[in-house]
């Protein structure tokens, strides 16, 4: 007999995850201790969430499971948009931008993004004056140009905020551009320095696919406003029209809140905050955490976060950096 549809929380070793058959044991296991009817011959048990229990030794991993009839996994197409489709100007290409011109094109609005930088592949040039002669492009650096504030990062995907709702669509859809399915199940998850700039790539091809328009070395000055509403922007000489205007330009825009300022429009800050880059020898953390286990080929580059609360405020220290582990010669320099 079949044990029914359910989901059930496992552990196996690291060098097990993957294995099918040791998945089915570990389930099968699980049920007989809850006293259930073990899987039936055809369900597949499949990993909905993975994470590390590095509590006690040995490390293991941590995997909700569930089996019996499969939920028809979401796939994303942005179509292409009529020629009568109305616009909506969607200033800066960082991650609230793009996103924000992906779902007009699921509303059937053609977005115009408009952004002050360049293209990612340019931008890289940039950065890499920046880096060797210390000369910085004021709208093409590590803020500005097309991808955001954290492009050249690590990018990772997970919050400690439980405020904002489920955020799996927004994982799927940088999927649906590339980024590695394993992000869907993993508990820390993040793309990878190396890919995210080809995922804002395809991201914005996908934009221009679809019939959306994306204007790269355009800095938006100024607003249109007509009978009390906004109807476009400037940037410089140019004026761009829209049914709606989406700022989506980041912290780091300060000529954009003192444009909105001078506009007259209600400006409010937000509470304080800082960030600071620590960096530490992979290992040294690896070592700390999954307690002398060796980790190499078996277990991920481990992640941490340390919370303090004092009066008044929260300080979270957290990092993950995988590429530590790739690049032993580094470790040296530190
Ligand atoms: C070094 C670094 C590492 C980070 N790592 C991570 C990470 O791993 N994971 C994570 O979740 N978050 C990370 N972040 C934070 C993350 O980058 C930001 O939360 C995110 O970029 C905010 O997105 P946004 O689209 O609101 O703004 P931004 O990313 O700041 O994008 C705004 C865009 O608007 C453009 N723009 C600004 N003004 C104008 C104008 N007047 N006209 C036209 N275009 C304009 C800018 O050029 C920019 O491209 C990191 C940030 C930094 C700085």
């Amino acid at each position: 007999m079949s044990s029914s549809s359910s989901q059930i929380q496992v552990r196996v070793l690291p060098e097990e995850v993957g294995d099918p058959e040791v998945l089915r044991a570990a389930v099968n296991r699980q049920l007989r201790k809850q006293g259930k009817a073990p899987l039936g011959q055809e369900d597949e048990p499949r990993i909905l969430r993975q994470s590390w229990d590095a509590r006690r030794r040995p490390v293991q991993a941590q995997l909700l499971v569930d089996w019996g009839e499969e939920k028809v996994p979401s796939t994303w197409s942005w179509s292409k948009l009529p020629d009568d489709a109305p616009s909506v100007v969607v200033v800066g290409a960082g991650p609230a931008g793009l996103y924000a011109a992906l779902e007009c094109i699921q509303l059937g609005v053609r977005p115009v993004v408009l952004e002050r930088g360049k293209d990612v592949r340019a931008r890289r040039r940039d950065l890499a004056k920046l880096n060797r002669e210390h000369l910085v492009n004021p709208e093409s650096n590590y803020c500005f140009g097309e991808g955001g504030a954290g492009t050249y990062s690590d990018g990772k995907l997970y919050t400690r905020s439980k405020k904002r709702g489920d955020i799996r669509e927004a994982l799927e859809w940088l999927v649906a551009h590339g980024a590695d399915p394993h992000i869907l199940v993993e508990s820390h998850p993040h793309i990878g320095t190396n890919r995210l700039p080809a995922v804002v790539t395809a991201m914005r091809e996908t934009v221009e696919a679809s019939g959306g328009v994306v204007h790269f070395d355009t800095r938006v000055t100024g607003l249109v406003r007509e009978k009390g509403r906004c109807a476009g922007v400037k940037a410089g000489d140019h004026i761009f029209r829209g049914e709606a205007v989406v700022l989506a330009t980041g912290h780091s825009a300060r000529d954009v809140f003192h444009m909105m300022v001078e506009e007259g429009l209600e400006v409010e800050a937000k509470p304080f905050a800082l960030g600071v880059r620590v960096e530490h020898p992979q290992g040294w953390v690896d070592e700390v955490q999954y307690h002398g286990e060796t980790v190499e080929c078996r277990l991920p580059a481990t992640a941490w976060c340390a919370k303090w609360r004092g009066a008044g405020c929260t300080v979270f220290a957290c990092a993950l950096e995988a590429s530590w582990r790739r690049a032993p010669h580094l470790l040296a320099k530190s």
